[in-house]
Order: C-alpha cells, then sequence, then structure tokens
C-alpha cells in the first residue's frame, strides 16, 4: 500500500475506541501488585511484575506484534519495516512501592495503542517501530538507577548484578534467574538499531492540569543527583552530657536539611533539593544521637548550574559539621545528567499536536526518565499527559479517559512522521 504524505483523519470514534482500549489494560494490570488501599506495588523481577510483563505480552500478541525480551527482561512488541532501523516507543512496567497505576505503565499502553492503530491502518512501515515495556526506571527495590534503560545504553558495569541488593539481601542477578533471565548475558542487551525513541507518559505534576492543556511536549529532562551522607558525633546518655559538651548527630542532620533547602531557594525554580531519607543511631528516646544517615536529592535542567549547586551543598554541609564537631562522610548515589530532547522529534510532537487541534505547551521534564538514557544514543523525546492534581507515585494517580486518547492520537501522528515517512 502506498504512504500518503499525510496521515488522513484520525476519528473521533478511533480515538475514543482506543482510548476505551487503553483504559480497559490500565484496570488489569493495576491488579498485578495491587494492595488493599488501591495502590500499585510491582517492583522489578517479583511475581507481580511478572504477571504484569505477561499481560502485556498477550496484548502485543493480540495486537499482531510479535515479543521478545532482552537480557534484562524489558519487552518489545515488534512492527517490522522495510529497514531494520528501529523507532521506538513506551516506557517502563515497574512502580515504586505503594505508587499507582499509571506512571510508567501507561505510556507503554499509549505506545501500544498507536502502534496497534498504524498497523491496522497503514500496515507495514519504512522502519521498524517497536513498543517498549521497559523492566526498571524506578530504583524501588534495588538502588539500580535506570537498569533496563541502562542495559539498552551499554551502561551495566560488570560485577553490578552481583553487587545491588534489595532490602532482603537478594542480588539483582540472583532475582533475574529467578524469573529465567541470566545475567552473564547482559551486554547483550545494547542497542545499536535506535534511530528514534518517544516517551509518553504521565507528567506527575501540576502545569498541565492548571494551564487546561492535554499534550506537553518535553523538549528537555531535568538532571538529578543524589548524595548519601553520614554525620558521625558522640552517643551518650540524655541526662547526663550538658549541651556544652554534645557532639549530637541529628541536630547538625538538621541544620543540613534545612540548609539544603534554603540553598535550593536561593537558586531559585527550577532548582529543588529534597531530604526523604533519615536514620538516627542509636535511637533511644534517652540516647544523644551518635550518628545520622540521610539523602539529598537536588535537581536542575543545567549541568553548571548542577555543579554550583553541589558545592554549595558540600561547602554548607562542611561547615555545619565543623561548627559541631561532626564528622562527615558523602557517597554520591545517583547521578543523571539533564538532556535537551532533539528538535525534529519535538517538531514532529508540535506538528501532531496541531493536526490532532489540542491544547498543547513545550515544557521540561523535572522528573528523571528513560528517554535521557536512550536521548544520549538516539534522537529522543517525551509527551506528557495531564496527572489529576499533578499527583504522582501515589494510589490515587489518575488521567482522564479522553486525555488519554489524545495522547494516542499525537503519538500515532508522530510515530507516523518518523517511521512511515522519510
Ligand atoms: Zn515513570
Amino acid at each position: 500500500m502506498a504512504t500518503p504524505a499525510v496521515m488522513p483523519s484520525f476519528s473521533d470514534s478511533d480515538r475514543a475506541e482506543l482510548a476505551q482500549e487503553a483504559d480497559a489494560l490500565i484496570q488489569r494490570l493495576r491488579r498485578h501488585g495491587r494492595g488493599e488501599d488501591g495502590s500499585v506495588t510491582r517492583l522489578v523481577y517479583t511475581a507481580a511484575w511478572q504477571g504484569a510483563m505477561a499481560e502485556i505480552e498477550d496484548w502485543f500478541r493480540a495486537a499482531g506484534l510479535p515479543v521478545r525480551s532482552d537480557a534484562v527482561g524489558s519487552r518489545f512488541g515488534r512492527l517490522s519495516g522495510d529497514s531494520p532501523e528501529v523507532v521506538l516507543s513506551g516506557s517502563h512496567i515497574d512502580s515504586v512501592v505503594r505508587g499507582g497505576a499509571y506512571d510508567g505503565v501507561l505510556g507503554v499502553v499509549i505506545a501500544g495503542c498507536a502502534v496497534h492503530w498504524l498497523a491496522a491502518t497503514f500496515g507495514r512501515p519504512k522502519r521498524t517501530i517497536e513498543v517498549l515495556a521497559n523492566c526498571e526506571e524506578e530504583s524501588s527495590r534495588f538502588s539500580c538507577n535506570f537498569w533496563g534503560g541502562r542495559a539498552m545504553t551499554g551502561r551495566i558495569l560488570e560485577g553490578e548484578s552481583d553487587r545491588l541488593t534489595d532490602p532482603e539481601g537478594v542480588s539483582i542477578g540472583s532475582a533475574m534467574r529467578a524469573c529465567g533471565l541470566d545475567p552473564e548475558r547482559i551486554p547483550e542487551a545494547e542497542r545499536a538499531d535506535l534511530v528514534a525513541f518517544v516517551e509518553p507518559h504521565i507528567e506527575q505534576g501540576p502545569v498541565l492540569a492548571t494551564a487546561g492543556d492535554v499534550i506537553g511536549v518535553v523538549d528537555q529532562g531535568v538532571g538529578v543527583r543524589g548524595l548519601s551522607i553520614s554525620l558521625q558525633g558522640a552517643a551518650g546518655h540524655a541526662g547526663t552530657i550538658p549541651m556544652a559538651r554534645r557532639r549530637d548527630a541529628l541536630t547538625g542532620a538538621a541544620e543540613v536539611v534545612l540548609g539544603a533547602e534554603r540553598i535550593a531557594k536561593e537558586q531559585g525554580a527550577p532548582a529543588v533539593a529534597t531530604v526523604g531519607h533519615l536514620t538516627v543511631e542509636p535511637g533511644g528516646f534517652n540516647q544523644v544521637p551518635g550518628s545520622a544517615d540521610f539523602t539529598i536529592d537536588f535537581r536542575h535542567p543545567n549541568e553548571a548550574a548542577l555543579d554550583r549547586f553541589e558545592a554549595s551543598l558540600l561547602r554548607m554541609l562542611e561547615k555545619v559539621a565543623s561548627g559541631r564537631e561532626l564528622e562527615a562522610r558523602t557517597r554520591p548515589l545517583i547521578g543523571q545528567p539533564g538532556i535537551r530532547f532533539d528538535d525534529h522529534v519535538c517538531a514532529c510532537l508540535e506538528t501532531a499536536c496541531q493536526e490532532a487541534g489540542v491544547a498543547w505547551r513545550r515544557m521540561p521534564s523535572h522528573a528523571g526518565h528513560d528517554a535521557q538514557l536512550l536521548g544520549s544514543i538516539c534522537p529522543a523525546a517525551m509527551l506528557f499527559v495531564p496527572s489529576q492534581g499533578g499527583h504522582s507515585h501515589r494510589p490515587d494517580e489518575y488521567t482522564e479517559v479522553a486525555h488519554i486518547g489524545y495522547g494516542i492520537e499525537v503519538l500515532a501522528r508522530t510515530l507516523f512522521r518518523l517511521a512511515y515517512q522519510d
């Protein structure tokens, strides 16, 4: 069949039908890892994760897309084209602990629906299209910092599969083996055939909903860094040690927490800093805290600004520690550079929004996403749909069905340009 120069109309009923298909699949997938409060906990390589992946595989096959798994268990539904070059679209299947039913999974579902429609309407594309169901993105079981994306971009280091363990002490390598995956084969997951990646995702913030826009064309991704900090003081009796003699690790940590907040505010938006984890030893109500271990997550889209941010945080930490006679140790936790997404892929998304007649805006992403990794090996960009109330990583995540329909239409039009046209 001859490929038309402009995609013919994507009708209102196409959009409504595909949105219903997507919603039905979201409802089926949320059963895998469902908690009593309606939350979803679907951590990589667990039974819930395996159940969701099996459901996705069945759906890909029913849509006429043959499925394969890569070495780390990410699934790819394939629509073969004349060229083996691959236009990839999708997102991740795993969730955070007690998260919702939309983060990640909705991107897989939107991509699957768009490709299903393109295959049924136009048949074989010029370039091959694959729908990605990425195995892991959230770092919620192992601190693995984009396991699926790092496998595809060849960034998993030798020995990591033994070193990374979950809170029960299970290594990520043995969790893989329990799912029938061989950690020795991880290098085989690296991709050299990608020519574009488009990641649909929920916004996870309030910008679209507040502005009344339905689609976000995401042209940059924020840089994320994490520091693990340990403050060592001296534990002791809460009654007998005078205030002047104390080396209280927790009061020091409190000063650092407030200092991080002050530095982020002084840098100004979009800089953010968060202390989300803190433990105190020995932890008795009648004991002066001898050690405090905590994390600082800080973000900015600009690498130079992120460097200045980090330098200010470390100077502040040093000052607090020396003023309180505490010993400070720091260790990098994660590091993901910011990225400017590809101009051409963003332009395709914008044209698709105009053709669909939907309210849209350009915007940055303030969360880390796989597109930041894949964008380092091929042209990439993201498409956001609204998150009700700006909520994510909690049980009440929700995106309106009509908005999902527009997400599918905009992605279908974008993939048409990237895979069916020159
Ligand atoms: Zn996500």
